[in-house]
């Protein structure tokens, strides 16, 4: 049976991954290896509990000897999605993104070769191929240009990935993917952010002047791709995923107000994100063509779904809008 060691798997992707194999594939177990930072929730897999085929392990990707200790039980793939992940806390501190994002890969490298896993998945992010103008759309060649501490961590781990596939040849591949949304998502991302403050009438935090482009992607389709990258990727490869959605920041809000019945007047600009990347846009035609994948739910669908599982799960966020996420959410946005 292969056992997939999934690192990162009680956040928001991870855990929609985790979910997603399970109840996809009959003869795969799956380690949860997972620090349970701020981001991650055993809330977001509370259905899997006593799951025959589900383990959890609490770990840091960046200690040895509990990588090595979890790889011990006879895991034989690795999928790699544990980062510090939400640019504005880079911006506010950008230290535990490169311990755990590039620290934290180098270790997870090093014992993948040790283990010789049978594959190795880097989970990375189109951020990492820095801003676009008008036009044009990130390939797979697209030269990495981080602009962010966040994604400067991300495109540092990229490239360790490359480096031991080709100096040790380990089997790996790398999935860039655009943004995600969906259930379980941290409310720090923007959709999360802004429906469940619009449930309570509560403002919500534009950037600037909202023109910032970002596709969209619903997480189950980035989980199929990840999925498809890993059974069937290439060695050495890196595939992109993206949502063929899309659409500027200030067009966003302004649906979601639609879709929940609330007024414009709550929107408040804030000042820009420092360094604020201003479009991305993601080809995704090699995944289609290699992988045999495409983004299979429409945003309309997917955006009513999502909104309709935060109404559904208004405990889940209650528990995290605590005492920590709103010291944050202060320092980030101040008094609005
Ligand atoms: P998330 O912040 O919701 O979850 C991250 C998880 O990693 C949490 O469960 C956290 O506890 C865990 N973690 C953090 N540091 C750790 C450490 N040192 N050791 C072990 N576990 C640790 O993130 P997400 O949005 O689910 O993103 C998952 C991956 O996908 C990341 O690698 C991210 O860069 C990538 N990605 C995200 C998006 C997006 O739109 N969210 C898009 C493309 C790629």
């Amino acid at each position: 049976m292969p056992t997939v060691l999934v690192t990162g798997g009680a956040g928001f992707i991870g855990s929609n991954f985790v979910r997603h194999l399970l109840a996809t594939d009959a003869t795969v177990a799956v380690i949860n290896f997972d620090a349970l930072t701020y981001a991650g929730n055993l809330a977001n897999l509370a259905d899997l509990v006593g799951h025959p085929r589900y383990t959890f392990i609490k770990g840091d990707v960046t200690d040895r000897d509990q990588v090595r200790a979890a790889l011990q039980r006879d895991v034989t793939d690795i999928i790699h999605f544990a980062a510090e992940s939400h640019v504005d806390r880079s911006i506010q501190d950008s230290g535990p993104f490169v311990r755990t994002n590039v620290i934290g890969t180098q270790v997870l490298l090093d014992a993948a070769r040790e283990f010789r896993v049978k594959k190795y998945v880097q989970v990375s992010t189109d951020e990492v191929y820095g801003s676009l103008g008008a036009t044009g759309f990130f390939t797979e060649e697209t030269p990495l240009h981080p602009n962010s501490p966040y994604s400067a961590s991300k495109a540092g781990a990229d490239l360790l990935v490359q480096a031991y596939q080709h100096t040790f040849g380990l089997p790996a591949v790398i999935t860039r993917c655009s943004n995600n949304y969906g259930p379980y998502q941290f409310p720090e991302k923007l959709i999360p952010l802004f429906v469940t403050n619009l449930l309570s009438d509560i403002p919500v935090p534009v950037y600037g002047d909202g023109q910032q482009v970002r596709d969209w992607i619903h997480v189950l389709d980035h989980c199929r791709g990840v999925e498809a990258a890993w059974r069937t990727g290439t060695p050495g490869e890196v595939y992109n995923f993206g949502g063929r959605c899309e659409m500027p920041n200030l067009e966003l809000t302004k649906l979601l107000l639609r879709l929940l019945g609330k007024p414009d007047s709550l929107i408040r600009y804030v000042e820009d994100r420092l360094g604020h990347d201003r479009r991305y846009a993601i080809d995704c035609t090699k995944a289609e063509r290699e992988l045999g994948w495409s983004p299979q739910v429409s945003f309309d669908a997917g955006l009513a779904e999502t909104i309709a599982w935060y109404q559904a799960n208004a405990a889940w966020v209650a528990t995290i809008k605590n005492k920590d996420y709103m010291s944050y959410y202060e320092k980030q946005y101040g008094a609005m």
